[in-house]
């Protein structure tokens, strides 16, 4: 038996506030997946459809991803010893930083641990308290915290409103300090696209620094998966491109891109690259193998927007509410099935579970309160058949528990 620490009284406040979590019917288990991160698996014992994962090219379990992971332990052992600055960088690690650059066709690239670290450490390194930062207000939870711990004023817009943005930037374009306009590529919980190449005429007009966050953009989006600022012919106009390496890419990481002395800068200031440790051996060589397959397996892409549109349109068919917050709902992998309330969303995810298919349910404080959904994200990998069926589920489920007429 552990040393029992549950009955001292410090911590009793959040055995009150899980309780209250149980008593809105929004607390969560973690769900354990026993085999690998597939279209099938099994979490907790039961094979599920799994339309959860942010494994958009199948990436995760790639025979040739798994052999780089290996050759690069049996090469460069298990870990890189320290911080990069201090001895830990290592060979792979730069040879990974060039290739992101090339693809991404910008003169330079950092790597961090993850896209959390990559936004919260740029962020929070580039701007301070005399400077701006202007926001949308759906913009990932890493750019909330680098922009807090930057101490910059944060002043957010309405979700892609371009004229709420240009409003705040003609507010504080006579004040000293620098602005850094930013946005998601694409939002993770609705799945639409943010209007890069209309912030960017922004940016270009106020004379502020440009960023975007292209976590799920990064392999889903543009030629070859290489994010919104392809998509949306805007090459030279963002001076800070955040990918991650995460989700379609298959293995753990985030870097940022822009020009030689920002990523010298970042080398000098962003915290999480001089205070954490650099990936081990084995994630670099991943990554590097994945980036070679997003250019020598585009198919897997292509595959990826026909099941995108099958299962999208189908869902609209049968009646769901596929949102969005604005006009076009989502335009991507991404499709939130919206049911509102916080609880009926869990029992329906709950439900969704026991019939055989794993669809996350999210609710306050990621969503806001009445926009509880089930998230549903696509994979290059998930078989029409696979499709069918988990369509058959959600729309049999839905229809027991009154979420569908
Ligand atoms: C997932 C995500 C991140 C964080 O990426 P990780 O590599 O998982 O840390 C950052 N921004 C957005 C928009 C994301 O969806």
């Amino acid at each position: 038996m552990p040393t029992s620490l549950s009955q001292r009284p410090q911590l009793q406040y959040l055995t009150a506030a899980i309780d209250e979590l149980k008593q809105k019917g929004t607390h969560f288990r973690l769900r354990i997946l026993d085999d690998v991160q597939a279209p099938v698996c099994t979490y907790d014992g039961k094979r599920v459809i799994n339309l959860a994962s942010n494994n958009y090219l199948g990436l995760c379990n790639h025979p040739k991803l798994r052999e780089a992971a290996i050759q690069a332990t049996k090469d460069f052992g298990v870990g890189s010893g320290a911080v990069r600055t201090i001895a830990g960088t290592m060979k792979i690690h730069m040879e990974l930083e060039e290739k992101i650059a090339r693809f991404k066709n910008v003169e330079a690239c950092v790597v961090f641990q993850s896209g959390f670290t990559a936004n919260a450490g740029t962020v929070s390194a580039i701007l301070g308290k005399e400077d701006f930062i202007v926001s949308d207000e759906l913009n990932h939870a890493s750019i909330i915290d680098g922009a807090r711990l930057s101490r910059a004023k944060i002043k957010v817009f309405r979700h892609k409103d371009i004229a709420h943005a240009e409003e705040i930037l003609r507010e504080i374009q006579n004040e000293p300090g620098h602005k850094l306009l930013i946005t998601d590529g694409v939002f993770s919980m609705d799945g639409d696209i943010g209007p890069v190449d209309k912030l960017a005429d922004l940016a270009e007009k106020y004379g502020a620094i440009m960023m975007v966050d292209d976590a799920h953009a990064s392999g889903v989006l543009g030629r070859n998966g290489r994010g919104t600022v392809d998509h949306f012919h805007c090459h030279g106009r963002v001076d800070i491109q955040v990918g991650t390496l995460s989700k379609a890419v298959g293995a753990i990481g985030g870097y940022v891109c822009g020009s030689k002395d920002l990523i010298d800068y970042l080398y000098h200031r962003a915290r999480p690259f001089l205070f954490s440790t650099s990936h081990p051996p084995s994630v670099t060589a991943t990554c590097i193998a994945a980036f070679d397959l997003l250019e020598s397996e585009p198919e897997r892409i292509e595959r990826l927007w026909d099941n995108t549109r099958y299962f999208k349109t189908e869902l609209g068919r049968l009646g769901f509410d596929i949102g969005g917050v604005t006009t076009p709902a989502s335009e991507t992998p991404i499709t939130p099935i919206i049911i509102g309330d916080g609880r009926r969303t869990m029992d329906f995810s709950r439900a969704l579970f026991d019939a055989g298919v794993l669809g996350t349910g999210i609710a306050f404080p990621t969503v806001p309160e009445d926009k509880a959904r089930i998230r549903t994200i696509m994979t290059s990998e998930h078989t029409r058949e696979q499709l069918d069926q988990a369509l058959e589920t959600l729309e049999k489920t839905a229809k027991k528990l009154g979420i569908l007429a």
